[in-house]
């Protein structure tokens, strides 16, 4: 297995890249993109090369570039070679690389394998559609590969700029994709492709093969949709090596499954839950998600969809992964999440919800010692009961907020305490105010609510439990509440029965 996917290559010697645009979004396609790469070289201890596609200057923003480093370093999807990083073959933005892409387009030009083409929008245009109507292929029809000098001239005095197309070969070409096995593409599919504009821009079919070659890139693993580029960038890869540029050798590439959305359409960068930033936001574990977005076309075991990265790492096969489309399910991605949630240290897990408790402003970014006691006793409580982290603050706010800035929430209030609740809380209060300081264990709270609430009251345990409840967490759902009143403390759970008691 491992022989057909590295060849006459040492393990050690695989090269795979990541090439984002700095747009400042990054999709869950592109991060399954990452990851896959990412794994592929930590299995066989290569190199990740990040790479920033930032030749389209006028989409890419400072705050893209930073977005994409920082989103990346969340992740833990890490590079070794690239921006911030450095390397052999940099520079690693292709906006600082335009002076390699004049030159390697000079010397293709000059051995014969690129060539200048003067046609007009209006004459390609014309010839597409008459070729359509003759039934014949509509690609770029090679009206420019042999034009005698005094064409060239006539186009030149006429004032036109050419484009440069690459000279494609005339037989087919024959692939063993990693993903899907052997593809062919027929040479009347192929047109002669444009390298470079009139106006100088080199576009990606130039650039992003130039530099997979120069950065010496033993494999590319890249999502579906760029499979019909491929076959040009392999003649492209073929005319490299023959004038000596680059390492010589193609790399292997697979294409990885489409992911869809809803309707069982391709999910797109505009559809809610495909970029980045709603995860970070939504409090998702980075392992988490990325768990989920492995399984995304590939899977460790048949029976088994929670794993590690360490895990994926040592057992990641590029030709175990699926090429049919991939169904993007937000409901198991959760569930994938709240798995690893459970999975953390408790000491981890508490670290983890402190930035968002402090986003909401109850607890500062560097809690006391008291606070962050009151923290660790908390996570068993609410470790099992929470899929993200943004539930930080709804499961454990009421803990840590001031007593003056603590509100019930009102549809609690209006659904909880009405009716008898006054009377159930009156007597809450009292049988809780004769437990001292050194009582207030969770055994003894609830022995005394016991006693006063169901015994006495002859209530059942939610009409008795439930008033206590909204009344000290301000909320219908939070964590055990015998131990959410011993982690409250005396005063405040006391302040807070009777604060309700009077609204009620
Ligand atoms: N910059 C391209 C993209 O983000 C790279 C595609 C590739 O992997 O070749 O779509
Ligand atoms: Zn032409």
């Amino acid at each position: 297995m491992t022989d057909a996917v590295l060849g006459d290559l040492e393990p050690s010697a695989v090269r795979v890249r990541f090439p984002p645009s700095p747009t400042g979004l990054l999709t869950v396609g592109n991060i399954r993109s990452a990851l896959f790469n990412w794994a592929f070289a930590r299995h066989f201890g290569g190199k990740l090369v990040l790479r920033i596609e930032d030749t389209d200057t006028a989409r890419n923003t400072a705050e893209g570039y930073r977005y994409t480093y920082d989103a990346l370093r969340w992740l833990g999807l890490t590079w070794d070679e690239g921006p911030e990083v450095g390397g052999d073959f940099g520079p690693y933005l292709q906006s600082e690389r335009m002076d390699i892409y004049a030159d390697v387009v000079a010397k293709l030009m000059a051995a014969g394998r690129a060539y200048h083409c003067y046609c007009s929008q209006e004459e390609l245009d014309q010839r597409r559609e008459a070729a359509r109507t003759a039934g014949q292929h509509s690609g770029y029809d090679g009206h420019c590969r042999n034009l005698s000098p005094e064409q060239v001239q006539a186009y030149v005095d006429e004032g036109r700029r050419p484009v440069v197309r690459l000279r494609m070969p005339d037989h087919p070409i024959v692939f063993d994709d990693l993903v899907r096995g052997e593809i062919t593409f027929l040479p009347e599919n192929l047109g002669d492709y444009v390298l470079v504009r009139a106006n100088g821009y080199p576009l990606y079919p130039l650039v992003n093969p130039v530099d997979d070659a120069l950065m010496e890139i033993t494999h590319v693993l890249r999502g579906e949709d760029l499979l019909p580029s491929t076959p040009r960038q392999i003649a492209l890869y073929e005319a490299l090596a023959d004038i000596g540029v680059g390492s010589g050798r193609t790399p292997r590439f697979g294409h990885l499954p489409f992911v869809m959305g809803e309707g069982n359409k391709r999910l797109s960068k505009r559809d809610k839950g495909s970029g980045l930033t709603e995860y970070v936001d939504r409090g998702f574990l980075p392992e988490g998600l990325l768990n989920y977005l492995a399984l995304l076309g590939w899977s460790i075991a048949e029976d088994r969809d929670v794993f590690t990265m360490a895990e994926m790492v040592e057992a990641f096969d590029i030709r175990k992964v699926n090429s049919n489309a991939a169904r993007f399910d937000p409901k198991k991605c959760e569930a994938i999440n709240a798995a690893h949630m459970r999975l953390l240290p408790q000491e981890e897990f508490a670290q983890r919800m402190i930035p968002f408790l402090a986003a909401t402003g109850v607890l500062p970014e560097q809690p006391s010692e008291e606070q962050l006691a009151v923290l660790r006793a908390a996570v068993p409580l609410v470790q099992e009961r929470m899929n993200t982290l943004s539930e930080s603050d709804e499961m454990l706010g009421f803990l840590f907020v001031d007593e003056d800035a603590f509100r019930v929430d009102p549809d609690a209030a209006a659904k909880v305490l009405t009716g008898d609740a006054h009377a159930v809380l009156d007597a809450a209060a009292k049988a809780l105010a004769d437990l001292g300081d050194t009582e207030w264990t969770t055994e003894a709270i609830e022995a005394a609510l016991r006693a006063s609430l169901i015994d006495g009251l002859g209530l059942k345990p939610k009409n008795a439990f439930g008033p206590v409840r909204v009344a000290i967490s301000g909320r219908r759902i939070s964590p055990p509440l015998f131990e959410s009143l011993e982690l409250l403390g005396r005063e405040k759970s006391l302040h807070r029965l009777e604060r309700a008691r009077r609204t009620t």
